[in-house]
């Protein structure tokens, strides 16, 4: 069991910087290994860009940050977590939920994504990714294989299909979506590698055949007693030691340890992991430096900046999933994640950063009655994470070029290793899990454990 403690001294095997998931998880590692840990982290919460707060609005939980649970085959370590820890779920309903579609200016309901006269050039997309993605070979890691002329944005990508207006439309708002970006910004090869694991096009979009679309299919269920659930289970299995409050600003490696200057002092330890987001990396200083890799992806930081906002609306007569780039600007996705009489609570994520005075329930309100005329908002939730100074964004979708440079920015240098979902393609939750074990692998080579 973990121990809040209220300063830096202690002797310690290994200081994990950062108690997002990424840090929990090395330090259960670890912990059960034998080693002394102490966790640093700069807030005065855990969890990191997983937050969830029970009780919110009306006895709702809000999740400020990331909240689904991708499947099994993409999200394997963090099923492992729910399975053993008999986490309960909660799934949207298809056969009840309202399928919304709006593109070239038009609503549209009901099972088609685009209007029917577009079928075919929605097949001709799915043909194409399809055909674009067996180019991947599943079962090799991704930075091996020659594929860097999918490594460029989806528009270059399909430049020259013949896409009708609405079946474009959609697949954009699908990667705003998905990237938290503008579509000509991502590289289409996240979206491509996941589709060659899943081994179908609609296992990985949200026109899942037949048009199987709502975000609860799509990118998974969530956790019916939130993400603190997931967060308390990992942590349960760690006895680390946890310091609040204590932001990191330099790591120094002497060759025989490691000092980590904080806001509340020194501590000198023999090992560090660094389960920061690569966002805050660029604002620690690093002796000796960080790998040339690393200092790239500092530079260019976490991708995303999309806005998630919570709305906790009335008269909303039905479940549903909208999908559409609303012309004023707007939400990409808007989706019912609980609904009870005319009462729901929906998750967006807007079509652009700023598109949307995500702080005003009127303007969220008018964004909303795009998708679902009459639909009011009583209140609203949204949490700044591009402008948080221990975020410094959302999630890390890949641009061009990252695929190749990210195993080798995550190397660890002497006696400090690198954890986090920022370094790792599979997205979210489950690469918080995945770096934060192999760090702790790593931790223990240094250390002879
Ligand atoms: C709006 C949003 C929606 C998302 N949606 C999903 C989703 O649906 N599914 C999914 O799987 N993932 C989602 N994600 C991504 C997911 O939340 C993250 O990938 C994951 O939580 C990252 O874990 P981590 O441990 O790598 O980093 P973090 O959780 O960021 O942990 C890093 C920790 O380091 C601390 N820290 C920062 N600077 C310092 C410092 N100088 N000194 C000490 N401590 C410091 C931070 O406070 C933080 O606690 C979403 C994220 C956001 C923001």
């Amino acid at each position: 069991m973990h121990r809040v403690v209220d300063h830096l001294e202690g002797d310690y095997d290994v200081a994990v910087l950062g108690g997002g998931f990424a840090g929990a998880t090395a330090s259960r590692r670890l912990t059960r290994a034998g080693l002394r840990v102490l966790i640093i982290e700069a807030r005065d919460r855990l969890s990191g860009r997983m937050w969830s707060q029970q009780q919110y609005f009306e006895g709702h939980t809000v999740e400020w940050g990331g909240a689904f649970m991708l499947d099994r085959a993409t999200y394997p370590l963090t099923w492992q977590e729910i399975d053993d820890h008999g986490l309960a779920l909660e799934w949207g309903s298809l056969e009840k939920t309202t399928l919304i579609w709006l593109s070239g200016g038009s609503r549209r309901t009901g099972p088609l994504p685009v209007p029917i006269d577009e079928l075919a050039s929605l097949e001709t997309l799915i043909v194409a990714i399809s055909g674009l993605a067996a180019r991947i070979d599943p079962n090799r890691p991704i930075e091996e294989q020659d594929v860097s002329e999918l490594d460029v944005p989806w528009p270059q990508l399909l430049a020259d299909l013949q896409l009708g207006p609405h079946t474009r439309e959609l697949f954009e708002a699908h990667i705003v979506t998905l990237a938290g970006d503008s579509w000509d910004v991502p590289s289409a090869l996240p979206l491509l590698h996941s589709i060659a694991k899943s081994g179908s096009v609609s296992g990985a979009t949200f026109f899942a055949a037949p048009y199987d679309t709502p975000m609860a299919r799509t990118l998974g269920p969530q956790l019916a007693e939130g993400t603190g659930a997931l967060f308390n289970a990992v942590l349960a299995g760690s006895d680390a030691d946890v310091v609040l409050g204590v932001r990191v600003t330099d790591v120094e490696d002497t060759g025989t340890g490691v000092r980590v200057r904080t806001t509340a002092g020194d501590i000198t330890v023999p090992a560090v992991v660094s389960a920061l987001p690569i966002g805050v990396l660029a604002e620690v200083r690093f002796t000796p430096e960080l790998s040339e890799e690393l200092k790239t992806l500092a530079a260019q930081g976490v991708a995303a900046q999309a806005e998630k906002v919570t709305a906790f609306v009335s008269n909303c007569p039905d479940p549903f999933y909208a999908h559409g780039i609303p012309q004023e600007g707007g939400f990409a996705t808007a989706s019912t994640t609980f609904h009870h009489g005319d009462q729901a609570i929906v998750v967006g994520f807007t079509s652009a950063v700023g598109a949307l005075d995500v702080t005003d329930p009127a303007a969220v309100e008018k964004a909303l009655q795009h998708y679902v005329p009459g639909i009011t908002v009583d209140a609203l939730a949204w949490h700044d994470w591009a402008g948080d100074p221990f975020a410094r964004g959302t999630w890390s979708y890949l641009r061009p070029g990252q695929t190749a440079i990210r195993p080798k920015a995550r190397q660890a240098r002497g006696r400090v290793t690198f954890a986090g979902s920022d370094f790792d393609s599979r997205l979210g939750v489950e690469g918080a899990l995945h770096t934060g074990g192999l760090a702790a692998e790593e931790v223990l080579g240094i250390l002879n454990r």
